[in-house]
């Protein structure tokens, strides 16, 4: 409760501007994953890799736009692709030469991709990458996992409303692949798809095991379903995303977040027989339209970030990057105690705070998330940390040390 009023004391404007927002959106804002109690911070403004809040108190930015934000607030190039872009026209009805340059981009890099086809968020590709599926199976089961995110309405997390949309789904336990083939055995031949994140991102940073994720694929292969890896938020893990890294090719892979270079982006994308069908001249053509699919501000940015920024240099250093930063922030929290623990892949991962009674835990989290904001770092409040480009060595080494010294404070205290 102390933190919590700190926290509204240093915070009036934006408690001002979410009661303002709450009175036209529901929760203030349009972003369910942005809410925390009280309130979250109203951010005015941003810059490489530090924001600014409504009552001008700076933060050193580690959540990075919950993963899309890799390349910082302010790039320079971007802003001029952009710029230029605008400039030649936009909104001009019809397909332009950046959707096929930012397309032979991405389907170069995933060799699980031989066509693609671009939308305008993560949970519209994995929309789109399901009903493909039970089309060309022509069978109607998805097998996905608790604790998956594929989306606003592609959530599987405890305690959210149960999805209600015209998919059958079979929601099994994550990296548990003896359930994944008892449902199989059971059901093999009405499952067209699995559809799984090889790390669950909003799930709480839960890497899949590479057996599990191989055992997919030989449960998939024997039945005809398709293995369809969400890499909305792991294609950062290497130039061909986290499948790259795994060695195992899915059937489709859906993609979004940093290859729209900041703006709101999606993709689809697999075999030729299985995207094929999405060719208005196929005889049984699956209809894909949407107005914005090929914006093209949208095609302009994502190729500038693919061919400039996330080159596989750059996605190589910021993985090493964030395995280095994880280990270290494991280190500094088994050296106070283990009050809170540290799971993830390469640049993004989640803190978690370790006890048996699940109040203790968001309590604690939620302190720890106090403290850090209070001097001057900002996380999501669930403990997600995305890495970005601009961040840089002293602001890691920064973190770590003011850590250091609210853990400190908070053993001296017995809060943690
Ligand atoms: N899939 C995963 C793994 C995600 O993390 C997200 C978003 O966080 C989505 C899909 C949905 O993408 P979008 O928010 O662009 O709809």
């Amino acid at each position: 409760a102390r933190a919590e009023q700190g926290y509204r004391d240093r915070t009036p404007q934006s408690a001002t501007a979410q009661a303002r927002a709450a009175r036209v959106m529901p929760g203030g804002n349009t972003r369910s994953s942005l809410w925390a109690a009280p309130y979250p911070l109203s951010i005015t403004s941003g810059s490489g890799c530090r924001i600014t809040d409504a009552d001008g108190h700076e933060y050193v930015d580690f959540l990075g736009e919950f993963t899309a934000g890799i390349f910082g607030h302010t790039c320079p190039a971007l802003e001029r692709a952009l710029t230029e872009a605008h400039r030649g026209g936009f909104g001009l009805s019809s397909h332009t030469p950046y959707e096929a340059d930012l397309a032979e981009e991405l389907a170069a890099r995933f060799p699980s991709i031989d066509l693609l086809r671009f939308a305008n968020s993560g949970t519209e590709a994995n929309l789109m990458a399901l009903t493909a599926a039970r089309l060309v199976t022509g069978r109607d089961r998805i097998v996905v996992f608790a604790g998956g995110y594929h989306g606003g309405v592609l959530t599987f997390g405890a305690g959210n409303a149960p999805v209600n949309i015209p998919f059958e789904f079979a929601v099994l336990p994550y990296n548990d692949l003896q359930a994944v083939a008892q449902e199989f055995a059971a059901a093999g031949d009405r499952i067209a798809a699995v559809l799984v994140e090889p790390m669950q991102g909003a799930g709480g940073c839960v890497v899949g095991t590479p057996a599990f994720l191989q055992g997919l694929r030989t449960l998939c292969d024997d039945s005809g379903a398709l293995l369809i890896f969400d890499e909305v938020q792991t294609a950062r893990m290497a130039p061909g995303g986290a499948q790259e890294r795994l060695g195992i090719t899915p059937d489709m892979t859906t993609l979004g977040k940093i290859f729209g270079g900041g703006l709101a982006f999606g993709a689809f994308g697999g075999k030729a027989e299985v995207m094929a069908r999405f060719d208005p001249s196929h005889p049984e053509a699956i209809p894909h339209a949407g107005t914005f699919n090929n914006n093209r501000l949208t095609m302009a940015a994502g190729l500038e970030a693919v061919r400039h920024h996330l080159t596989p240099g750059a996605l190589e250093a910021l993985f090493e990057r964030g395995e280095v930063f994880r280990e270290a922030l494991n280190a500094r929290f088994s050296a106070q105690g283990g009050a809170f623990h540290v799971t993830g892949m390469g640049s993004i991962m989640n803190i978690h705070a370790v006890a048996e009674d699940p109040a203790v835990r968001r309590d604690r989290l939620r302190l720890l998330h106090f403290h850090m904001m209070e001097r001057g770092y900002y996380f999501a409040a669930r403990g997600l940390i995305a890495l970005s480009f601009p961040l840089g060595e002293a602001e890691r080494a920064d973190f770590l040390d003011t850590l250091d010294t609210v853990l400190a404070a908070g053993r001296a205290s017995s809060e943690f």
